[in-house]
């Protein structure tokens, strides 16, 4: 059965092609599979499977609409892919009555008057941050023939990196590969070390764009410095381990998605901890409805409208709205409370430089992929 129409990236791709292969079975016509067939090799195998004799594009069309031309011309790695977020184009429309949009195409349906334009002068850029916004940011300015640098103190692909851990979002590997072809295909310049207002002036740059992302809010709860505590990022990343029962303290998006993984990818017992009366306040409706039934399978136990008020040896102290307090014990206990602009460099680069500065993405205000994205993508037609 078919219970979800516009599959979200935690759903598996070609997610309805199974019908579209029983159909075929048992009629003489052509018959068409559509439904999350985001990248042109799964079309193909598709096809040349027999499943389907045709297929059908929605969402991937949105975000490329140059997605058939590019697979027929063989250049599928330049298609820009639709990674289900479902951000632009479904929650926008259907939950807050908004013109459609794309999460990775900040032009869809204003292709005439949002066009990537030569600039009228090439100027010297820098794009401090190599997450989705600077490399947004950096892409466009160099089709517009800007010379561009990225400082980027780790590889290229900034908050993309952990997102796209969890084997429940791998929707979001061709973007971030997508993006660092690109960038090769551009020759823009990488610079794998931590820009300063020093480095900035000595260049002579006319144009900086700051795109430093973010960086976790401290807790500062009583215990937080015992070594069984790590950050979700670090989970994420592989840079921390777990013991077999964990605590989430956050039950956000990334909280629950650090949730999800420490369950389903590391056979984890865990329970997620949220202050509010409700988790997942910051996922849009169509992941949020898949994540519910992940929880349930997975069997994660949520805590709504308690408060941790101590990290203790055993665990974790929470208290209610009553003032009651207990105990929850763990192995581990993992950090993820959100996050605040990284916006130092900013502050920095501002007070000690003459050139053009902009700061874009989380390191102004975290929010979505696609507030980082369209950001970048407005600013760089403009410098
Ligand atoms: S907003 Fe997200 S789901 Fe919708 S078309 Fe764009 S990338 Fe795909």
């Amino acid at each position: 059965m078919m219970v979800h129409q516009v599959t979200p990236m935690a759903l598996s791709v070609c997610h309805n092609t199974w019908a579209a292969e029983i159909i075929k079975k048992e009629v003489n016509i052509p018959v068409i599979a559509s439904g999350s067939i985001t990248l042109p090799r799964y079309g193909e195998e598709i096809i040349s499977s027999g499943k389907a004799d045709f297929i059908g594009l929605g969402r991937p069309l949105w975000a490329d609409p140059d997605w058939a031309l590019k697979a027929k011309e063989g250049r599928s790695e330049d298609v820009r892919p639709c990674i289900r977020c479902n951000d632009g184009c479904l929650e926008r429309t259907f939950y807050f009555y908004r013109a459609v949009s794309c999460t990775v195409n900040p032009a869809v349906g204003r292709e005439g008057e949002l066009d990537i334009a030569p600039a009228e002068q090439s100027k010297k850029v820098a794009v401090v941050g190599g997450g989705p916004a600077g490399m947004e940011a950096a892409r466009v300015a160099a089709l517009r023939g800007h010379d561009v640098t990225i400082y980027e103190k780790r590889e290229l692909g900034g908050a993309l990196i952990e997102a796209s851990a969890p084997e429940f979002k791998t929707d979001l590997r061709p973007l971030h590969q997508y993006y660092l072809t690109q960038l090769q295909k551009l020759d823009i310049q990488i610079q794998h070390e931590e820009a300063t207002a020093e480095t900035i002036q000595n260049e002579n740059y006319d144009v900086v764009i700051l795109a430093t992302g973010a960086k976790p809010i401290p807790l500062n709860l009583p215990g937080q410095e015992n070594t069984r505590v790590v950050h979700a990022l670090d989970v994420l990343s592989n840079q921390a381990d777990t013991g077999q029962k964990v605590l989430v303290i956050g039950g956000g998006m990334v909280g629950t998605e650090t949730a999800l993984h420490l369950a389903e990818e590391h056979q984890r017992d865990v329970v997620l901890v949220e202050m509010a009366d409700q988790i997942m306040g910051d996922v849009g409706h169509s992941e949020a409805m898949v994540y519910f039934d992940k929880i349930k399978k997975d069997k994660i136990k949520v805590l709504t409208g308690e408060k941790v008020t101590e990290i203790t040896h055993e665990g974790i102290i929470v208290q209610n709205k009553k003032g009651q307090t207990k105990t929850i014990g763990a192995d581990t206990v993992v950090i993820a409370a959100g996050f605040t602009p990284n916006n130092t460099l900013s502050i920095n680069i501002s007070t000690s430089n003459n050139v053009e500065v902009y700061s874009i993405g989380d390191c102004v205000k975290p929010a979505k992929f696609l507030d980082a994205i369209h950001q970048a993508f407005h600013l760089a037609r403009k410098i």
